[in-house]
C-alpha cells in the first residue's frame, strides 16, 4: 500500500534502480530554472544529452569526408540503418529481418497498405478502432477512395459499448463473425492514443487471420512503452514513430515491421526505389529491379542520417537500460500515480485507462467531469505539462526513463489544488 506523503515519494525515488537515467536527459525548465513536470513523453519524448554528440559525429564526418562518409568513419552512412536494426527489433519483440527504420509513420502506413491492402470486389473493407488516431483514419479512408470504395460504407469501426470507453476483444470477434468475409484489412492501434489501452495484439491477429484478413498494428504509443511480441503475435505488419517514447526528436523517422512469413515473397505488390533493390548491385545502375529480403525490401530512398543518428543515441540508451527494467519501473510508477489520483476526494475524476497493468502502458487518461480546457491551462501555468483531449480528458504519461515519483506526487498535488 502506498502513502500520500512527499516523504514517501522521496523514498520511492531513492529506491528506484533507474533513478540515475533522468540525469541523462535535458529536462525543460521555466524562466526561473525550475524543472517542468513533464508528462507528455507520449507526444514528444525528451532529448537525451548524448543525442547532440551522435549528430555532431555525423556532421564532422560529412565535413571531413564529403561523399566518402558513406564508407568512411566509425558509422558509415551506406549501412547506417543497419546499426539501428537489432536494438529496434528488441524493443518490439521482432527478428532483425523483420525490422527497418525509414520514412515517417503515416507514409509507412501507406507503403505497407500498398502491399497488405489488396481489395477485391467482395473483400475490400478496412476495420479500425473507433478512437483511432486521426492520421490513421485519414490514411485508411484515402486508401479506400484510391481503390474506388466509399469510406462511409467500407470503413468499419470497432467501438466501445454504450457507456464504456474501452474496447472488448469479444466485440471484435462478433464484428468479424458478421462482416469478416468482406473485410480485407484490420489496422489497429496497439496502444490506443486516447485511452492508453494496450490491446491483445496476438488475439487480434488470430481473429483477423481466421477470416482471411491481413492485420496491421500501429505501435506509435506502444514502442518503448510496452513490450509487444510482434513476431510471436503473427501480425502481418506494424509501424511506429520514434519521437514519442523513443525520444529521437520532433518529426523523426518511423520503425517498420513486416513479419518473417512475408520476408522472402518477391511477388507481394510494393513500390520500389533504389534502396529496396539488392544491395550488391544497387550501384550497378543498369540492373533490373531485384527486391531485397525482409523489411528492408520496403525502403525507397537513401535515409536521412542526422535523424537516424538521434535514433541511434536513443536506442543505445534503451539497450543499456533494458526494456524489462523500464517496464518494471513503468508499472510501479503508473500504479503509484493511479493510487494518488484515487485518493483525491471527489466524484468528478475517472481514470478511463484499464486498471490491469497488462492492458496499459505508462499513460493514464483522466476524465475530469465538468472541466474544460482552462484546467489544462492552469496546470501548464504551474509547470505541469500534460495533453488535453476534448471534451474533458487529461492524458498524462509518467515515463520511466526520466519521470520521478516526486514528479508524480507534485503533479497530483497541483491537480488537487485546482479542482
Ligand atoms: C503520433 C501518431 C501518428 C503520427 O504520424 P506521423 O506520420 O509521424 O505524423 C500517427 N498515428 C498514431 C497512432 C500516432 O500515435
Amino acid at each position: 500500500m502506498h502513502k500520500t506523503t512527499l516523504q514517501y515519494a522521496k523514498v520511492l525515488d531513492k529506491e528506484d534502480p533507474l533513478a540515475y537515467v533522468r540525469e541523462q536527459f535535458h529536462i525543460p525548465t521555466d524562466q526561473e530554472g525550475k524543472e517542468w513536470l513533464y508528462f507528455t513523453g507520449n507526444s514528444l519524448g525528451l532529448q537525451p544529452k548524448r543525442t547532440q554528440q551522435y549528430i555532431n559525429q555525423e556532421l564532422q564526418d560529412w565535413a571531413k569526408y564529403g561523399v566518402e562518409g558513406h564508407f568512411e568513419g566509425e558509422t558509415p552512412w551506406l549501412p547506417y540503418h543497419e546499426f539501428l536494426t537489432d536494438k529496434m527489433a528488441n524493443i518490439v519483440g521482432a527478428k532483425p529481418i523483420e525490422v527497418v527504420v525509414m520514412n515517417t509513420l503515416t507514409t509507412n502506413l501507406h507503403l505497407l497498405m500498398v502491399s497488405f491492402y489488396q481489395p477485391t470486389k467482395n473483400k475490400y473493407k478496412i476495420l479500425i478502432e473507433s478512437d483511432a488516431f486521426p492520421s490513421d483514419r485519414y490514411a485508411v479512408a484515402s486508401q479506400l477512395k484510391f481503390h474506388g470504395f466509399d469510406p462511409r460504407e467500407a470503413l468499419i469501426e470497432w467501438k466501445p459499448r454504450e457507456g464504456e470507453e474501452l474496447l472488448r476483444i469479444e466485440d471484435l470477434e462478433e464484428l468479424l463473425n458478421h462482416q469478416g468475409d468482406e473485410i480485407a484489412l484490420l489496422l489497429i492501434g496497439g496502444v490506443n492514443y486516447y485511452t492508453g489501452q494496450f490491446l491483445d495484439i496476438k488475439s487480434i491477429a488470430t481473429l483477423g487471420h481466421a477470416k482471411g484478413c491481413k492485420v496491421g498494428i500501429d505501435l506509435a504509443h506502444g514502442a518503448g512503452n510496452v513490450q509487444p511480441d510482434l513476431h510471436d503475435s503473427g501480425v502481418d505488419f506494424a509501424a511506429w514513430c520514434t519521437y514519442k517514447y523513443l525520444n529521437s526528436g520532433p518529426g523523426s523517422l518511423s520503425g517498420v515491421f513486416v513479419h518473417e512469413k512475408h520476408a522472402y515473397n518477391k511477388e507481394l505488390p510494393r513500390f520500389a526505389g533504389w534502396w529496396n533493390h539488392n544491395k550488391k548491385t544497387r550501384f550497378n545502375m543498369r540492373q533490373s529491379f531485384d527486391v531485397m529480403q525482409g523489411a528492408e525490401g520496403w525502403q525507397l530512398s537513401n535515409p536521412p542520417i542526422l535523424s537516424m543518428a538521434a535514433i541511434r543515441a536513443s536506442l543505445d540508451m534503451f539497450a543499456e537500460v533494458g526494456m524489462e527494467a523500464l517496464r518494471n519501473k513503468s508499472e510501479k510508477l503508473t500504479g503509484y500515480f493511479e493510487f494518488l489520483i484515487q485518493q483525491i476526494d471527489t466524484d468528478d475524476i475517472k481514470i478511463i485507462t484499464p486498471e490491469n497493468p497488462v492492458e496499459r502502458g505508462c499513460q493514464l487518461s483522466i476524465q475530469v467531469k465538468n472541466a474544460d480546457k482552462s484546467l489544462h491551462h492552469k496546470l501548464t501555468e504551474q509547470n505541469v505539462i500534460t495533453d488535453w483531449r476534448e471534451p474533458d480528458v487529461i492524458r498524462c504519461a509518467p515515463v520511466p526513463m526520466y519521470n520521478s515519483y516526486q514528479d508524480v506526487f507534485m503533479m497530483v498535488e497541483i491537480l488537487k489544488s485546482l479542482l
